[in-house]
């Protein structure tokens, strides 16, 4: 969709913006950047984000934006996107504020696109239900989970996706998930879907073997992955070609603890890539990334696909005079 290229177009747009969020009752805020709202804590200005609460505010909020011709894209916790250092002329429609209440009908369960994934993993051990326990340490929302088909310790979200709720034509629609197809880390949904949210069908088990379950899965990944640290998981995805995955690809190449700025590799595991400082930047992480691949390519013949969503911005990069070139 368009940008506004100019002031009378940006003042156009801005009203415009103004308008459908008082009419719908949604925030809208500017000053907002993605190094606030990305897990890598880096990335630009963005000139409004829009925080729908309920699934039809979310569903009129896009339809909306469509009729203005106005350019938007979904974020839940950012916990896999890279967003450049620029500004981000488009609107994010931040997802964090469409939690809702978990609903349960035996083994059915419903849930909107803003909860939290790993607080739902403890929602469904608690009431008996199996299936996603896996899931557990993924720091993501539902709906960011459903975009990128979340998986870990076999379970994958697709696997027990019955129904999701998508945003079409201003109207909450609801969609088989067997119409989806479910790869890995890649969902078929099509570019510019909202995703509002889904009915997991799972498996009734013991809360307390569940549980223990979780508890596994979380230590395990506690004792491989770094944490505390600011990262957006394996930042490339394995490849199919190779019987060892991406993350040893790189320990391998003695490429732990590499640096380029404000970015390093993980010194606990060497598919993550980690920002430090206040003032950390996409594009340091975003030339290491590129450094890997450049050295994965070289060494071993393998191009490496990016897990992480690379989200670029054509505007200027926006320098904050006191930080140092
Ligand atoms: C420490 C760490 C560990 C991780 N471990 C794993 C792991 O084991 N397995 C795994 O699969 N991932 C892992 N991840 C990656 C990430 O957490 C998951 O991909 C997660 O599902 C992303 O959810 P999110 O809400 O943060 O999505 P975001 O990062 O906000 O968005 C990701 C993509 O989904 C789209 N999206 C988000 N919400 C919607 C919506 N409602 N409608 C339409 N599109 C939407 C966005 O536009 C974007 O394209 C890890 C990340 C971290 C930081």
């Amino acid at each position: 969709m368009s940008e506004p290229t100019n002031e009378s177009q940006i003042e156009q747009r801005d009203a415009a913006i103004g308008k459908l969020a008082a009419r719908l009752g949604v925030r809208a805020e500017r000053g907002r950047r993605f190094a606030e709202l990305t897990s890598l804590r880096v990335g630009g200005s963005i000139d409004w984000v829009i925080s729908p609460e309920t699934e039809a505010q979310a569903a009129g909020v896009v339809h909306a934006l469509g009729e203005a011709g106005i350019g938007w894209r979904a974020l839940g916790s950012g916990s896999n996107v890279l967003a450049d250092d620029c500004e981000h002329h488009y609107v994010v429609l931040s997802l964090k504020d469409l939690k809702g209440e978990v609903h349960f009908d035996g083994q059915l369960v419903q849930v909107s696109a803003g909860y939290s994934l790993p607080r739902l993993c403890v929602d469904v051990a608690r009431q008996g239900l199996s299936g996603i326990e896996g899931l557990g340490g993924i720091p993501g929302t539902v709906g960011g989970a459903l975009w990128m088909n979340a998986g870990a310790y076999e379970h994958e979200i697709g696997k027990v996706t019955e129904t999701v709720r998508v945003a079409r034509g201003g109207q909450v629609v609801e969609i088989r998930g067997s119409t989806v197809q479910w790869n890995y880390r890649h969902a078929s949904f099509a570019e510019g879907e909202l995703l509002l949210g889904a009915v997991l069908r799972l498996q009734p088990d013991d809360p307390e073997k569940i549980l223990a379950r979780m508890e596994e899965a979380k230590s395990r990944r506690m004792a491989t992955q770094p944490h505390g640290g600011r990262s957006a998981g394996c930042f490339f995805k394995n490849p199919p070609e190779s019987s060892v995955g991406t993350g040893k690809i790189i320990d391998e190449m003695g490429m732990k603890g590499a640096r380029r700025g404000t970015a390093v590799v993980s010194p606990v595991h060497a598919n993550f890539i980690v920002t430090e400082g206040e003032n950390a930047r996409a594009e340091d992480a975003l030339a290491l990334a590129e450094e890997i691949r450049e050295r994965v390519k070289r060494e071993q013949g393998i191009e490496l696909e990016y897990e992480v969503e690379l989200w670029r911005s054509n505007g200027p990069p926006k320098r904050d005079p006191d930080v140092p070139e």
